[in-house]
């Protein structure tokens, strides 16, 4: 039995983060919670023509506790920098694993020299909360370069799949996650086919980003996201119509309470006034 499409999202209209990130979300959308837990937020940035800048568009020092950011660039530049000290560069290809745990402040801006010549941009930003337990962690980055993602031949020649975290067809990508998480694209050629398994008691979905495709035989256009049924079943196929790209995002729920401020996610309005509180006080650190 394959496991069945539960709903397709159509994401509202863009909005902007910063003035930089022209981003549609699909996270959560008009996804409940639990059906989607551990990820609370996925912003999907399609291909934007950004004209060149001398100043690099962006958005400024903001905080965040509780979860972990995860970007993931398609084409053009990021950059970024936070209370800590840290900066770096994400580039085609390449993911950054941010873990906000107890506290960070950060700032995400085209990467100089893109914003200088101008050009596409195409990302995608999601956020994985972490477990009660793990959420004061110690913050930290997992820059993860192109060849760092696993990279895997799909059978029958359908394309290749780049593993950022989790497991796929017996590989284990990167990234290390505080929970259960698969995250996969797929780069599917025209008129192919191939069959993924995915956990079935992970909550899972998939994003397609570029093309068409048809999931367990319903159609699946360009910058739509299938919600997939926890119907007991692993097996999904997927056949691309034309060249293809999909990011498949599932993980093990977290069945944890959520109180949700802004940039900060926690699991009690407590904590949530505390991490308010923290963040006057200045233990995020200081970022201009
Ligand atoms: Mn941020």
């Amino acid at each position: 039995m394959l496991r069945q499409i539960e709903s397709i999202i159509t994401p509202p209209d863009h909005h902007w983060v910063g003035d930089g990130l022209k981003v549609q979300n699909f996270i959560p959308s008009k996804i409940p919670w639990e059906r989607i837990s551990p990820f609370v937020m996925l912003d999907y940035g399609p291909k934007n023509n950004f004209p060149p800048s001398e100043v690099p568009k962006g958005v400024g020092s903001h905080p965040h506790r509780g979860f972990e950011t995860v970007t993931i660039v398609y084409k053009g530049r990021l950059e970024h920098n936070d209370s800590r000290g840290n900066s770096g560069i994400i580039g085609e290809g390449e993911v950054q694993w941010m873990t906000a745990g107890s506290g960070i402040l950060h700032k995400e801006y085209h990467e100089k020299n893109f914003s200088k010549s101008g050009g596409e941009l195409q990302m995608v930003q999601l956020w994985v909360n972490l477990p009660a337990k793990d959420k004061m962690t110690e913050p930290k980055y997992q820059a993860l370069t192109k060849n760092e993602i696993v990279r895997l031949e799909l059978q029958n020649e359908a394309g290749t799949a780049q593993i950022i975290a989790g497991e796929f067809n017996g590989q284990k990508g990167p990234a290390f996650t505080f929970s259960p998480v698969n995250l996969v694209n797929l780069h599917l050629k025209p008129n192919s086919e191939t069959d993924i398994l995915i956990p079935k008691d992970f909550n899972a979905s998939i994003l397609v980003l570029e093309g068409e495709v048809e999931i367990n035989g319903e159609k699946v256009v360009e910058n739509k996201m299938a919600l997939l049924k926890n119907d007991g079943n692993e097996e999904v196929v997927i056949k691309a119509k034309k060249n293809s790209i999909l990011l498949i995002i599932s993980g093990q729920p977290l069945n944890e309470p959520i109180a949700s401020y802004g940039p900060f996610l926690m699991n009690s309005r407590e904590e949530i006034i505390q991490a308010m509180e923290d963040f006057e006080n200045g233990k995020f650190g200081e970022l201009e």
